[in-house]
């Protein structure tokens, strides 16, 4: 039987660094499954393949737009 990993971590926003506390939900081989921000004012970034926190009062353009730039930045190139 295979059971997942709850951790509690500290985040930092992905556009303003602002921390939040985050449940972290991890499989048994330490595969990233889902996350749930448990203060106020967060929430998850979605579609990403690892736990990332953003404030509600980012926009999801300027929250996507960060993504892209940190982690997906060699993917595309910007004249
Ligand atoms: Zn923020």
């Amino acid at each position: 039987m295979t059971e997942n990993q709850i951790t509690t971590e500290t985040r930092g926003c992905i556009v303003c660094g602002k921390q939040y506390q985050m449940l972290v939900v991890r499989d048994v081989q330490g595969k990233f499954i889902g996350a749930k921000v448990m203060s106020v004012g967060g929430r998850t970034v979605t579609g990403e393949e690892r736990p990332l926190v953003a404030c509600e009062s980012h926009s999801e353009e300027s929250v996507d737009a960060t993504v892209q730039r940190v982690f997906h930045a060699e993917d595309e190139k910007e004249e």
